[in-house]
């Protein structure tokens, strides 16, 4: 018997009978009726297990970087579409996530970053992070703590709604002390950072009663350290999270791209306050990360952005965690 002989279904048993028939006419007649085009996604979150933590990946949607020779700097148009190519990826512009981190302790249940808000400056994508926390079964009044890797408006846009009011009426804030210095500097208004520094005011300075300054290696909440990686911003950092052993690395913005910036780390991106600093920074977490073995959450990888870095000739590769349907099996 051939492979056709093997798919064709049996007439004799499809068509037996008036009876059947009619039904087959109205089966056709159904099936000529094309449903519409649903355009939407699966409910952005995604459910894992960090020792005795609880995690859930919550995203805020997608940014649009536009042409990536624009966004990733200090590289050869050639260079850069051929590892594009090489990669499967389109080239005519980057699309990245934002993957914010919702850690339940048992105690605690902390956010990590709070995506674009209702600014549309890198699309329409974005500002889904309060309505994936829903999605998800968290309550934002639920969160008691936010972490922030940085005061850029793609990480803390959410903290606010627009008429002024908290997203997260119960959350203290935990960030660096020179990043709300920087980034809420009424110095800089009117200068050409003038808009990040317009959204960290918006968010940062109504709840300055509620900011708790963190430093470089503390431990700021139990299983939660601060690790500094300065130079995409002056208080940019990096949070190892540990239970039972288990520990995971939310790495914010160290990269912005799990090829460009990962094979060529020395590459700059646009929006880095200190390039030099941040190739530092980025070499230093990269290598940590593939001498320790590391798990890795990043903010704007490929949903979710968990996965590993092993070296890679100069760079580094970026190796995607598997995906479990199984939210008590998913661990890392
Ligand atoms: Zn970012």
């Amino acid at each position: 018997m051939d492979v056709l002989e093997r798919v064709t279904p049996n007439r004799r048993c499809v068509v037996a009978g008036s009876a059947a028939l009619a039904m087959q006419a109205g089966l056709a007649s159904r099936s000529r009726a094309a449903a519409p085009f649903v355009r939407s996604q699966a409910p952005s979150w995604y459910r894992f297990t960090l020792g005795q933590f609880e995690c859930t990946v919550v995203s805020d949607g997608s940014i649009d970087l536009g042409p990536p020779e624009k966004a990733f700097l200090g590289l050869e148009q050639a260079v850069v579409g051929e590892m594009l190519e090489r990669n499967f990826l389109p080239l005519d512009r980057s699309v990245i996530e934002q993957n914010a981190l919702v850690i339940n302790t048992g105690q605690r249940l902390v956010l990590i970053d709070a995506g674009m808000g209702s600014l549309k400056s890198l699309g329409p994508a974005s500002g889904r992070l309060v309505a994936s926390l829903r999605q998800a079964g968290i309550d934002p009044a639920a969160i008691d703590a936010i972490a922030i890797s940085h005061a850029h408006f793609d990480h803390i846009g959410a903290i606010m709604s627009d008429d002024g009011r908290r997203n997260f009426p119960n959350a203290q804030y935990y960030v660096m002390r020179e990043e709300f210095d920087f980034w809420t500097d009424e110095r800089k208004l009117g200068s050409p950072v003038n808009i990040i520094v317009e959204v960290a005011r918006k968010h940062l300075l109504p709840n300055r009663d509620r900011l708790v300054f963190i430093r470089d290696g503390q431990e700021f909440l139990p299983g939660i350290q601060a690790l500094a990686a300065p130079g995409h911003t002056p208080g940019h950092t990096t949070f190892v999270i540990t239970s039972a052993g288990r520990s995971l690395v939310y790495i914010a913005d160290v990269s912005h791209h799990q090829v460009l910036l990962l094979e060529r780390p020395r590459a700059k991106f646009v929006f880095d306050t200190d390039a030099d600093q941040a190739v530092t920074s980025r070499i230093r977490v990269l290598d940590m990360l593939a001498a320790q073995r590391l798990p890795i959450l990043a903010y704007h990888f490929p949903w979710p952005g968990i996965g590993h870095v092993t070296k890679q000739g100069d760079g580094f590769r970026y190796i995607a965690a598997p995906a479990s349907t199984s939210a008590t099996a998913a661990s890392v």
